[in-house]
């Protein structure tokens, strides 16, 4: 029996000889040592946390210790391919069972994890039934179970698989119960529930690690849908040969926003529904291995892509839920490294989720008092997102307060000094007046219109349906001194703000949201957000300290031409590499890697173990190869 304090250095070892870095990440020790100690476990992270290690470790000593073999249940073929070929690289023997293999590979991989050449075992969830499966695992020791994306066994997640459902009857009728790990980056409590329960999980240790993602840069800007266009086409040029994702809602804008790049002369490829299986496997391979260096999706793409080096996520369009939201711009930088969250948006983005919303006829399997249910918590989850769009305060403050976390600033209201919002780009329009002005029409007319009646009747419009009507002899008729547009954007932050509500139906109508009371007290206040004027001298309402993002103290900076000339020659022989060895640059080494050498500068073995992300497994395999461009360096 080990103390835990050899445990813990043994872990460390790992940690450092097969991937190369110092130290755990936050959750990452807590949820490996759980697992080590036979303790059930629950990782609730986000994505580009780093839930993989918290099984890959575990895996290797449990299989240093002939105590069995490590099991990992993963919903994504696609994806087992490329984590198999990185453990491979990194020396973790590994092996992945799925629909790609014939049958006389598979039962190749299992004779052979029945010897114990492996240390764990990719599975996709449909493998536990097969009856050669099965009675492999009637026979093998098995030490570990780990059940990556675990809410796909809820059926209150997007993402339900019912081969999920299997797991928890696998796990149990095995001869020797292994330990057993869930890993999600979905956090309600509703699906953690399902989890522990359908996967049978006993009295598991829970480890939620924070939402904050410092490295990543979030911004919002709202444009017309032509200037969206332009707008991604330069700012993919600006960074030619950065890789980045734009997500459209539709298949058309895909198409479009695509075009628009490979007019632009950016390397672009496509990913949605419509398109073949084959096509879509290519240009998912072209992404990754950095031949297409920007992917434009709907959001059909990305769950299970591993690329940790993607440096921007473009929204084209606002998605429909914060929780959507934050887990597809949370691919960008997963490297740790800065990375840009570009959120564009309009009016219209609004109006397409609300009326997706609205039609949603797809739940059949609901009653109709369950789907009124699921409704009313869809709209406001859309009203938080456009929140999100239209508020003036930290950007990364409203995700994390979203997510039941807080900003650890000083006095509550914290500033990152990473986001849109706080660099001061903006200014916050106290439009407090004209917003009781219209919770106070709304309330008179007792929400029998929609948007563009109660701007009339504020604005104090003459047209002739307002008379028709008598809304001309409303109290608060005319009582806004503000353009129409100024009247309905102000509606629209009052909706965000659930103080108004949009009812359903063709004509939505604008009443009273559930927050309405609050907006008549004295505390109320509201703000517009304002792109601030260039000429408008120094004061402005610039609330935000400058402060230095976090992210830049972690990473490795390249500060000279040199370093940076260095980078991109790095850079290519990485890509040379991984072609010929056919797998993806990223798990040749990460950017983060690539960096530090180039400030390293390592002429040894030691030096470059020195750098973060290079082992032992990988200085051996690349290490040389990686010297020696670094030792040609061109005199300058
Ligand atoms: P998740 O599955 O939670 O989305 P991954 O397991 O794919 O995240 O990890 C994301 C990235 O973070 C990978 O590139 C991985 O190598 C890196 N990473 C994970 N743990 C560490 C660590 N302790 N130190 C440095 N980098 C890490
Ligand atoms: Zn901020």
């Amino acid at each position: 029996m080990l103390t835990g304090g050899e445990e813990k250095a043994r872990e460390a070892d790992v940690l450092k000889e097969h991937f190369g870095y110092d130290s755990f990440r936050p959750g990452q020790g807590e949820l490996v040592g759980a697992v080590r100690a036979g303790r059930d476990s629950l990782g609730v992270m986000p994505t580009g946390a780093g839930k993989s290690l918290c099984y890959q470790v575990p895996s290797l000593l449990f299989s240093a210790e002939e105590a069995g073999v490590t099991i990992v249940v993963s919903p994504l073929v696609s994806l087992m391919n490329d984590q198999v070929s990185a453990l491979v690289a990194a020396g973790v023997p590994a092996a992945f069972l799925n629909s790609q293999l014939s049958a006389a590979q598979q039962r190749e991989v299992l004779a052979r994890a029945g010897r114990g050449d492996y240390a764990l075992i990719y599975v996709a969830p449909e493998r536990l039934s097969d009856p050669r499966f099965v009675s492999f695992a009637q026979t093998t020791p098995i030490a570990f179970v780990a059940v990556d994306e675990a809410h796909c066994v809820s059926q209150w997640g997007q993402d339900f698989r019912p081969a999920y459902l299997g797991i928890g009857p696998f796990i149990a009728s095995l001869p020797a119960r292994p330990v057993v790990a869930a890993f999600t980056a979905t956090a309600t409590p509703r699906v953690a529930d399902d989890i522990v329960r359908l996967l049978g999980l006993r009295d598991p240790v829970r480890v939620t690690t924070g939402f904050d993602r410092p490295n990543l840069h979030l911004a919002v800007e709202q444009l017309s849908e032509k200037a969206k266009l332009a707008r991604i086409a330069a700012y993919a040029l600006e960074r030619p040969l950065d890789s980045g994702i734009v997500y459209c809602s539709t298949r058309k804008q895909v198409e479009q926003v695509e075009q628009a790049l490979l007019s632009a002369g950016v390397a672009a490829t496509r990913y949605h529904a419509g398109l073949s299986v084959d096509e879509r496997n290519a240009n998912q391979r072209a992404f990754v291995a950095d031949d297409a260096f920007v992917m434009v999706a709907t959001n059909a793409f990305g769950m299970g892509i591993d690329k940790s080096n993607v440096r921007y996520v473009i929204h084209h369009n606002m998605p429909g839920s914060l929780e959507a939201y934050y887990q597809e711009a949370g691919r960008a930088g997963r490297d740790g490294e800065p990375a840009d969250c570009l959120l564009f948006w309009n009016d219209s983005d609004i109006a397409t989720c609300r009326f997706f919303i609205e039609q949603e006829t797809d739940n059949s399997a609901l009653s109709d008092e369950e789907r009124g249910l699921v409704r009313v918590s869809q709209r406001r989850r859309l009203a938080a997102m456009a929140n999100y769009c239209m508020t003036t305060e930290c950007l990364r403050s409203v995700i994390l307060r979203y997510f039941g976390e807080k900003r650890d600033g000083a006095d509550g209201d914290a500033y990152c000094g990473n986001c849109s919002n706080c660099e001061g780009g903006i200014d916050a329009v106290d439009v407090t007046t004209t917003a009781r002005s219209v919770m106070r029409c709304v309330h008179e007319l007792r929400g029998r219109f929609g948007k563009g009646v109660f701007a009339d009747v504020l604005t104090g419009s003459k047209q002739a349906k307002i008379r028709e009507w008598g809304l001309d002899r409303a109290r608060t008729y005319g009582i806004v001194d503000e353009p129409t547009p100024v009247v309905k954007e102000i509606m629209e932050l009052l909706v965000a703000g659930e103080y108004l509500e949009v009812s359903e139906g063709r004509y939505p109508l604008v009443g009273l949201g559930p927050r309405a009371r609050e907006a008549a007290t004295d505390e109320f206040r509201l703000y517009m957000k304002r792109k601030k004027k260039p000429a408008s001298g120094v004061k402005g309402s610039a609330k935000a300290p400058t402060k230095q993002p976090k992210a830049a103290k972690a990473a490795a900076v390249l500060e000279t031409d040199e370093q940076r000339e260095l980078f991109e020659r790095l850079r290519g022989l990485r890509k040379q590499l991984a072609d010929a060895e056919g797998v993806p640059p990223y798990i040749v080494f990460s950017d983060a890697a690539l960096r530090g050498m180039c400030v390293v500068l390592p002429r040894n073995d030691e030096e470059m173990l020195s750098v973060s992300g290079v082992g032992p497994a990988k200085l051996k395999r690349y290490g040389r190869a990686f010297m020696d461009e670094i030792a040609a360096r061109p005199l300058a």
